[in-house]
């Protein structure tokens, strides 16, 4: 099977973001990401730990701002801190909070995660906006690895805002033919290997298996689930690399590529040099 690898991309979204990173610091106006997220959840810290090195080695400044109380208000004075370029709110949020309506207090032009219903209406309009890094990840690494997307037999397992929905717009802007399971579609497996491109994001180890994947089929694993091994897995079982075409591993796959992305459109935030 071939490996949809995503750390080459990764490395030269990276490169492109450090040389633009250098010359708006040259410039007098160093770019800064601020992460709102409650770093007490072990997921939550890993995840700004380990975006704060990776903005720190494409010389992004990082500052973290705990995820209390009034969320809307700590989401308000970055917004309008004219020194913070991007802002990103780090899930699990509390119980019965939801990511987009809490989104919407961060400005569009620091959305970098593109998590805003402004933003993801600017996505369904084909304005200029950000959309999520995740969705877009997915997109560049068929790219990269010259999958063709026009016309192609795509299906997307997985509806949420941030990841299931944007990457179903962003496929049918480049005239794929998409279709969307979710929990509640009838016979997954029927649906999925009638794919010629599989697009999972799920967030269950192991939810799509042979059975799943016609062969020949491309397959993107956007699962990222944590096994109490800690191991990292994805939502492809191994056994799928006997039939897919393809298939991007987990980890190295979309998740660098999502990070770099992140990266890039905080030093797009703060705008040319
Ligand atoms: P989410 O909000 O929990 O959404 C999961 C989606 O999968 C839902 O639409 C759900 O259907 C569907 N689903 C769950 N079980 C299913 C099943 N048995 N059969 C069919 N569909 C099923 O998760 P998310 O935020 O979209 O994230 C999805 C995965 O991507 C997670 O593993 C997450 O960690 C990973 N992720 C990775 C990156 C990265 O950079 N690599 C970034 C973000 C997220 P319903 O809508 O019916 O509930």
């Amino acid at each position: 099977v071939r490996s949809l690898s995503g750390r080459e991309l990764a490395g030269q979204i990276r490169a492109a973001t450090a040389d633009l990173a250098a010359r708006l610091t040259a410039a007098g106006s160093p770019p800064r990401l601020a992460i709102v997220a409650a770093t007490a959840d072990e997921s939550s810290a890993w995840y700004v730990r380990s975006l704060t090195r990776a903005a720190d080695k494409v010389g992004i400044a990082c500052q973290v701002a705990e995820l209390v109380e009034d969320i809307s208000k700590t989401l308000s004075m970055l917004s309008a801190d004219p020194l913070v370029h991007g802002i990103i709110l780090a899930t699990p949020l509390p119980d019965g909070a939801r990511l987009a309506a809490l989104a919407e207090a961060i400005d569009p032009a620091k959305d970098v995660d593109g998590a805003s219903p402004a933003s993801l209406g600017r996505l369904m309009t084909g304005e200029r906006g950000f959309a999520p890094a995740t969705a877009e990840a997915v997109v560049r690494l068929l790219d990269y690895h010259g999958v063709a997307l026009g016309g192609t037999r795509v299906v997307v397992v997985g509806r949420s805002a941030i990841v299931g929905k944007p990457v179903t717009h962003l496929l049918l802007d480049r005239d794929a033919t998409v279709t969307v399971c979710h929990s509640r579609t009838r016979d997954l497996a029927s649906v999925t290997s009638s794919a010629e491109v599989l697009v999972v994001a799920a967030g269950r180890p192991g939810l799509i298996g042979v059975d799943h994947v016609a062969p020949g089929a491309i397959v993107v694993d956007v699962g990222t689930n944590v096994l109490e091994s800690g191991e990292l897995t994805g939502d492809v079982a191994p056994e799928v690399a006997a039939v897919a075409g393809a298939l991007s591993p987990v980890p190295g796959g979309v998740g660098p590529v999502t990070t770099a992305l992140l990266l890039q459109h905080v030093v797009e935030a703060a705008g040319p040099p």
